[in-house]
């Protein structure tokens, strides 16, 4: 056994008991298919990761497009997106998260197709371009499922209506990546309070059937 190896086998063995972890770690090949071909996660990632399943969903509203993934964390949304789409500009402001989502977008064969940069999407905003701009910004930590209404300023590292201003004016077309228990009228606000006022889907996304999160895509015209 070589002793890269080695540390991996004590990596699974730490990822698989440690307390905050475990429960994602038990759901890896649901986070990522190719789980077993050298994947990078850290701890905020393992909590943060959108599901494969819900990744494809996503960038199948992308195929062809310029898409920029404003908090790409460890690559979830990243790489299925450069699956489909023309190509993909991934943000994030943690440095090890860019090196893990380059390293896991190798294992999908798919970083060729990814613009990666280490940065703050706030100060980057003004100077992107794409067709559409995908937000699964923090959640403020595993606890948002504890409030019966999660509401936009909530949100980190600033709150959803600063966010969506800022959004605006790269692209109308923005997809959010949200908690199950979203105020569901703060996005039709968002939505209607847009000048002109966009167009709003919301999409259940489910894991085996089970809710686990929404999907508020925004466009100028409907799809
Ligand atoms: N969709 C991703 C998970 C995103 S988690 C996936 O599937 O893997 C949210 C990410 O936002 C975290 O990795 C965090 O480092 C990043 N982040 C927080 N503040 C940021 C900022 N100001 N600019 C860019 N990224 C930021």
């Amino acid at each position: 056994m070589t002793i890269d190896d080695q540390s991996h086998l004590k990596k699974e063995a730490e990822n698989s008991t440690n307390p905050k972890i475990n429960r994602y770690w038990i759901q890896r090949y649901d986070l990522f298919s190719r789980y077993d071909e050298g994947i990078q996660i850290d701890e905020e990632g393992w909590y943060s990761v959108t599901h494969e399943e819900i990744a494809i969903k996503h960038a199948e509203r992308c195929r062809g497009k310029v898409v920029i993934d404003c908090f790409a964390g460890v690559g979830g949304n990243t790489i299925q997106f450069a699956k489909v789409s023309s190509s993909v500009i991934a943000i994030d402001i943690d440095p090890m998260k860019v090196k893990m989502a380059m390293n896991n977008a190798n294992v999908y064969g798919v970083a060729n197709h990814v613009d990666f940069v280490v940065g703050d999407f706030f100060s980057l905003a003004p100077s992107l371009k794409g067709d559409v701009s995908f937000l699964a910004p923090p959640w403020g930590g595993p606890n948002y499922c504890k409030v019966e209404s999660f509401k936009m300023d909530m949100l980190q590292p600033r709150d959803g209506y600063s966010l969506f201003k800022i959004v605006q004016s790269i692209t109308p077309n923005i997809i959010m990546y949200l908690p199950k228990n979203v105020d569901l009228a703060q996005l039709e606000e968002l939505a209607s309070l847009s000048s002109p006022p966009l167009t709003l889907e919301i999409e259940e996304s489910c894991i085996g059937g089970k809710m686990i999160a929404i999907t508020a895509y925004f466009s100028r015209n409907a799809a």
